[in-house]
């Protein structure tokens, strides 16, 4: 099939453009004075607090280090805290940030609307707020907000869909003569509490939908909604009983699933458990999987073919843009941010910095995952 050639050549396009956005937006923040490790002009020393949600993700242990690594070496400490997904430790982990006497925060919140109460007590020490990755919403006492297009993420997602079903490329172009399906479809979506979980699936139906309602994807369970297709925690394990439940209440008939809209790797992981148990097996009729993160074992599952896609989201580019905006705020720098409308935290518009996703397919996880030492080919089993 050439759709495989063809996507060879789009990948190599895509990530020579987000190669090309992330130099440019690096050079643009190293523009200013200081801060950038230089050895002068850098960090007064001060302390910075860094909350992440949970280690038993690997990106976020990836984000905290790169992070930590970008505030040290411009001459800062830093004060990171991992909460196990817990609420209230989160709360209190930021607290004793600032008791420590932080000089700012940067925040991977659990649940986006639980901050309020600290982040006022942020506010009225004057100790700037930067949400990393996950927008904190109801409350003004955010400043900026770093992140990945996350409406893209999930058109993404759903076009490696469309391209592992043969309908299109992975950017959504139509491919000629596709097949007339119908292909049996399921969806997935992350936790309500955090705000990216809408932005995924809202991007993700926005491509699939029309497809829904011509008929040629069917969702045999009829859980089309985000409540019913939600995942608390982003659990791998929940995410597996609700696949279980619906291959007994929806395709005990004979029928057989073709594609599952996963938002994250570990869903994705939960999932093909699930599949695996009822009997399903790689090969002509595995369903075409999605994910998000590029973590090692669904990496491996990709050159395996058991899930086919992930999205990329470099967490170094990540961390050194929020890095960058903490460095810039405690030197009285103007901060870079490319989008000013999109990030309605429910109170106010917060400023952020969008950075560009990559959907990584078996042909491309060398140039965008080796060859940017995102990983080893060694850790990848190459
Ligand atoms: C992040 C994703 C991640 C998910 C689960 C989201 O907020 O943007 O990259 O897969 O949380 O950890």
């Amino acid at each position: 099939m050439s759709f495989g050639e063809e996507n060879t050549v789009k990948i190599k396009k895509m990530l020579l453009a987000a190669v090309a956005a992330g130099a440019l937006m690096l050079t643009a923040c190293s523009g200013g004075a200081g801060g950038d490790g230089g050895g002068e002009g850098g960090g007064d020393g001060g302390l910075i607090g860094v909350a992440m949600p949970t280690k038993s993700s690997e990106r976020w242990i990836q984000d905290g280090d790169a992070v930590k690594a970008a505030l040290e070496d411009a001459g800062y400490s830093v004060d990171l805290q991992y909460a196990e997904d817990d609420i209230p430790t989160q709360v209190s982990q930021i607290e004793n940030m600032i008791t420590k006497g932080a000089e700012a925060l940067i925040v991977a919140s659990i649940d986006g609307t639980t901050l309020s109460e600290v982040l006022q007590t942020a506010a009225d020490s004057d100790i700037p707020v930067i949400a990393y990755d996950r927008l904190i919403r109801d409350t003004e006492n955010v400043d900026y907000y770093a992140t990945f297009d996350n409406f893209l993420v999930g058109q993404q997602q759903a076009w490696t869909l469309l391209n592992g079903l043969g309908l299109t490329d992975l950017e959504g172009t139509p491919t000629e003569g596709a097949p007339a399906g119908p292909f049996n479809i399921e969806l997935f979506a992350g936790s309500l509490d955090d705000n990216n979980a809408f932005f995924f699936f809202d991007g993700a139906m926005d491509v699939l939908q029309p497809y829904i309602d011509e008929g040629t994807l069917v969702v045999k369970s009829e859980q089309t909604d985000i409540e019913q297709a939600a995942t608390l925690r982003w659990d791998g394990e929940t995410a597996q009983s609700r696949m279980e439940d619906i291959l007994t209440s929806s395709y005990s008939d004979g029928s057989e699933v073709d594609a599952v809209l996963s938002p994250y790797d570990g869903i994705s992981r939960g999932i093909i458990s699930a599949l695996t148990d009822a009997g399903y097996a790689p090969g002509e009729e595995w369903p075409i999987i999605s994910g998000q993160d590029a973590e090692v074992d669904s990496v491996k599952a990709i050159l395996s073919g058991e899930q086919f896609a992930t999205i990329f989201k470099d967490t170094r580019e990540l961390a050194k843009v929020a890095a960058d905006m903490a460095i810039a705020i405690l030197n009285d720098e103007e901060v870079e941010v490319n989008d000013e409308e999109t990030y309605d935290n429910g109170v106010k518009v917060v400023p952020s910095y969008l950075l560009e996703p990559v959907p990584v397919v078996q042909e491309n996880v060398e140039p965008a995952l080796v060859d940017t030492g995102y990983w080893t080919a060694e850790e990848l089993g190459l």
